[in-house]
């Protein structure tokens, strides 16, 4: 299949000679002008990664990057930055881009980064026992369908709550990653401020007796004594 790339950029001319050399050597392409549609597309359209320009209207460049990883994903991204400003690059790699690329680029260097990047991830991947296929994410017996918002165990559906169902989602798209549970609060629950975090234990307890073959000793979603949850394929 062929590997989808999300180009967002607002010079038309840009996004032209890019999708056109893309196209060209195999990748699938789609685009937005500016950062909100960009935000947009890649949580609708699975990219396989994503080349982000770092000037661009609604939204720049690094509020995208920003959002998409404290969503969780995982899609690997290349900024574009329009100068060779030192302070642009720390900021994006903190930010958590996985590379950048400075204007005017060479299109041979590009690709070759594309490529490295997409082999690395997807290498990543595979180390974590958890893969991502289109819309479904598959761990063992699990099977996390994001498109019918349905977790299915050895094939079978299992009846969870819709936020048992956005925890579950949340913690997979991000495997090996120890999320604490004041994040948890704040990314599935949406709560600015900090509740009660009991909340956060309460639901992963009732998550483990659904998913789980034995509760008190999971698989999946493991505790980090002291730090918080983490997702894996123990
Ligand atoms: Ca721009």
């Amino acid at each position: 299949m062929s590997k989808k790339l999300l180009i967002v950029e607002d010079e038309k001319s840009i996004i032209d000679i890019l999708s056109f050399n893309l196209k060209r050597e195999g990748y699938e392409t789609i685009e937005a002008m500016d950062g909100e549609t960009g935000l947009e597309l890649a949580r609708s359209d699975n990219p396989d990664l994503i080349l982000l320009d770092v000037m661009l209207p609604k939204l720049d460049g690094f509020e995208v990057c920003r959002k998409l990883r404290q969503e969780g994903a995982t899609t690997p991204v290349i900024m574009l930055t329009a100068r060779e400003e030192e302070s642009d690059k720390i900021l994006g790699l903190e930010i958590g881009a996985d590379d950048y690329i400075t204007k005017p680029f060479s299109m041979r260097e590009l690709l070759a980064r594309i490529k490295a990047n997409i082999r690395r991830s997807k290498m990543e991947e595979s180390a974590s026992g958890t893969s991502r296929e289109g819309d479904q994410i598959v761990a063992g017996d699990l099977r996390i369908d994001l498109g019918r918002l349905e977790v299915f165990k050895s094939g079978k559906p299992v009846d969870l709550t819709q936020r048992e169902f956005e925890l579950i989602k949340f913690l997979a798209s991000a495997p090996n990653k120890v999320f604490s549970r004041e994040e948890l609060m704040e990314k599935v629950w949406n709560y600015d401020y900090y509740g009660d975090i009991r909340t956060v234990d309460v639901t992963i307890r009732r998550l483990r007796e659904k998913i789980e073959d034995d509760p008190a000793n999971p698989r999946y979603i493991i505790t980090r004594r002291g730090a918080g949850y983490m997702f894996t394929e123990a």
